[in-house]
């Protein structure tokens, strides 16, 4: 059986391709026992993290990301809509917070936001905090000073996602580059912002890949607080519509492993969730998932609804985290 001391290795300031490919092909059992075992040192066992992610802006994107219904690119008949109402998202924030969110995530399918557009999200920002919930907004690529004004403003989170391995980035999306997404981190970093960033697991990518982005979040100069992990939903009308179907198993070790290499991030189990059953969720969670979205719509998918995951949460004995 081969041994791989993990303990040492979350001690290393860097990891590489060939120790994480190694965690990686450990034997099943071996990978969830390493990652609960990191899980437990690091954050209370049952405890799970809920978000809610709200569609501020729906549709009509200029980019050209292979998965996303939201792209102008793709016929996949998605109802366009302009920037919310600030009384409409406070509504829709309020409504995330009764039933149980610490965190409001809001999206806009934007390249990245004008000056204009930027100052009405900061006002959104700084109203859901007063709520008392913690905020994140993904709005695309940031310019100049705006992750500044969004930090000014009161922001917790930016999310912005590499998606997957540079290497295979670039059959994915052409609009924007890879080295794009990691100067707009940069960015959000130097303007004392958490990030929050992942990836898609079944686009076409195989094994190498999903360890290469990990490795490549794990290395960054702070890993990100926060790393979402979405299952592809094949969206009919976008490129990916006939993607074949995931493993199973080795979406929960990239599940593993990410928690493995970043012991201290809130692993969320994002995208997806609908297409799996609660089993292979309670796996995920065992494999050192922390944080869910939890809500019927996940910005245009769909996802469990709450009572599903109320239920859920009852079996397997978790709490929300306050
Ligand atoms: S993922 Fe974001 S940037 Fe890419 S097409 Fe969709 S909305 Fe636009």
């Amino acid at each position: 059986m081969p041994s791989v001391n993990i303990f040492g290795l979350t001690m290393l300031k860097k990891w590489t391709l060939e120790r994480a490919k190694l965690i990686f092909n450990l034997p099943f059992n071996e990978i969830i026992y390493e990652a609960q075992t990191i899980h437990r040192k690091h954050f209370t066992p049952n405890e799970v993290q809920i978000s809610t992610l709200l569609s501020i802006k729906t549709g009509s994107c200029p980019e050209n990301c292979s998965y996303c219904p939201q792209s102008a690119h793709y016929q996949t008949g998605l109802k366009k809509e302009p920037l919310m109402a600030l009384d409409d998202v406070l509504m829709a924030a309020k409504k995330a917070k009764e039933a149980g969110a610490s965190r409001f995530c809001m999206g806009a399918a934007w390249r990245g936001p004008r000056d204009e557009d930027l100052e009405q999200v900061c006002t959104m920002v700084s109203e859901v905090k007063k709520l008392g919930l913690e905020t994140c907004v993904t709005l695309g690529l940031l310019k100049d000073d705006q992750a500044l004004r969004l930090k000014e403003a009161g922001l917790d989170f930016y999310n912005h996602n590499i998606d997957t391995s540079e290497e295979f980035y670039n059959k994915i999306i052409t609009t924007r580059t890879f080295q794009d997404r990691i100067d707009t981190l940069d960015q959000v970093r130097k303007a004392g912002l958490k990030v929050c960033c992942g990836g898609i697991i079944g686009m076409g990518e195989d094994n190498d890949d999903r360890i290469k982005m990990l490795v490549t979040l794990a290395n960054l100069d702070k890993p990100p607080e926060s790393v979402p992990i979405n299952k592809l939903i094949r969206i009919p009308g976008t490129p990916l519509e006939g993607q074949r179907e995931v493993d199973p198993f080795d979406f929960v070790k990239t599940i593993a492993l990410a928690r493995i290499l970043m012991p201290h991030s809130y692993i969320r189990l994002s995208a997806g969730r609908e297409q799996m059953s609660d089993e292979m969720q309670a796996l995920c969670l065992l494999a050192g998932a922390n944080s869910i979205f939890y809500g019927e719509k996940l910005l245009t998918a769909d996802n469990p609804i709450p009572e599903n995951d109320q239920f859920l949460f009852e079996r397997l004995g978790l709490e929300r985290l306050q």
